[in-house]
This record gives structure tokens, sequence and C-alpha cells, in this order.
């Protein structure tokens, strides 16, 4: 796996300068990490998006996945700079027609993320993004999503990893060998 930061220096000062903390939010001991004065900045965002587009060329990616919600506002416009389709990983019920189904742990309780069944071509190769890799239970959930709905992972790609988390070392078993890019690990 990846273990290098993905942006360069510049970038990274860049994006870490829009990126807002938010002191318990949701909830009481979570810093929120609050990515709106970045999508707000045109410049930063712009730097964002070609950074997601240029791993999506690195690693031969032919489709980008989004994980709502705000991977779909970051891995749309990617998709659309490098020229690939763009595919919405939803929470449950929120697509139409035939899905599959993947659950995963939560601190309290769990969740479900659905694909539909006929997004991906059997040699599409899939970049997932997303915002923030935490625990990785929502990253490792879409990959595998991906690998049921027939497809190769390509790798995860996030703005952010927020290292102490270890989301990394909890998402290495089921990447086997696909790459994980944080453009910035905190
Ligand atoms: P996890 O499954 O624990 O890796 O959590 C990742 C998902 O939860 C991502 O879709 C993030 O958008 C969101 N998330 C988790 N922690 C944070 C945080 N501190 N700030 C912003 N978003 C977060």
């Amino acid at each position: 796996m990846t273990t290098t930061e993905a942006a360069s220096p510049e970038l990274r000062t860049l994006l870490l300068s829009r990126i807002r903390d938010v002191q318990d939010y949701p909830r009481p001991g979570v810093v929120f990490k609050d990515i709106t004065p970045l999508l707000a900045d045109p410049v930063a965002f712009n730097a964002l998006v070609d950074a997601f587009a240029a791993l999506c060329r690195r690693h031969a990616a032919t489709k980008v996945v989004g994980l709502e919600a705000r991977g779909f506002i970051l891995a749309a416009p990617a998709a659309a700079r490098a020229h690939l389709g763009f595919v919405p990983v939803r929470k449950a019920g929120k697509l139409p027609g035939n899905t599959h189904s993947q659950s995963y742990d939560l601190e309290y309780g769990s969740a479900e993320l659905e694909v539909q069944t006929d997004a991906f071509a059997a040699n599409d190769r899939v970049l997932v993004i997303d915002d923030v890799l935490a625990t990785g239970g929502t990253a490792e959930a879409s990959v595998a999503l991906v690998r049921r709905a027939g497809a190769t992972v390509a790798g995860v790609a996030v703005l952010m990893e927020l290292g102490f988390l270890a989301g990394r070392d909890r998402l290495a078993k089921s990447l086997s060998g696909a790459p994980l890019d944080a453009l910035i690990t905190i």
C-alpha cells in the first residue's frame, strides 16, 4: 500500500488552510473536519480536483466511486476532469433498481451502503474517493461493494486521513495490495 502523502507541500498547506476543525461535532469528543471553506475557494477546490484526477490517471482507473455525501462533491468533478464515469455509493434505500448492500460497524450500531448491481463493467478499475478516512469502515465497505459488483479496485483516495484512528491498518487487508492515497495525513 502507498504510505506517502500524495500532495506536494504547497498543496498540503493550501488544502489544510481551508479545512476547518469543528470541536465536539456531531457529538462530544469528535473534531469534525469541515471542508466547506475548501469547497467555497475556487483555487483550492480546483487544485483538489486536479489532484484526485491525477490519482485516477496514475492508477489507470476507468471509473470513480464517490461515497455519500461529501465524497460525491469531490469524486464527481474528479471523474469528469479525468474523463471517467462516476458511480455513487449510497446509504441504504436511496438507489433505485437492484443493488448490492454491505453493512459495516459504527461506534454505536451499524450502517449499510449500496451500489447498483449494473454500475460497472467486468473490466472496470475503480478508484474510490471520499473526504476523510477515519476508522476505515466506510472505505472498507465500499471496497467490498465494488468487488461484489464485479469490478477491480484500483485504489482508495481521500483528502484527509486521521492517522491516529488507524483506518489504514484496517483497510490494508481488504485492499490486498491496492493503493491508499491520502492527500493529507494528520
Ligand atoms: P470511517 O468509516 O470511520 O473511516 O469514517 C469515514 C466517514 O465518516 C467519511 O465518509 C467521513 O465523511 C466521515 N467522517 C468520519 N470522521 C470524520 C471527521 N472527524 N470529520 C469529518 N468527517 C468524518
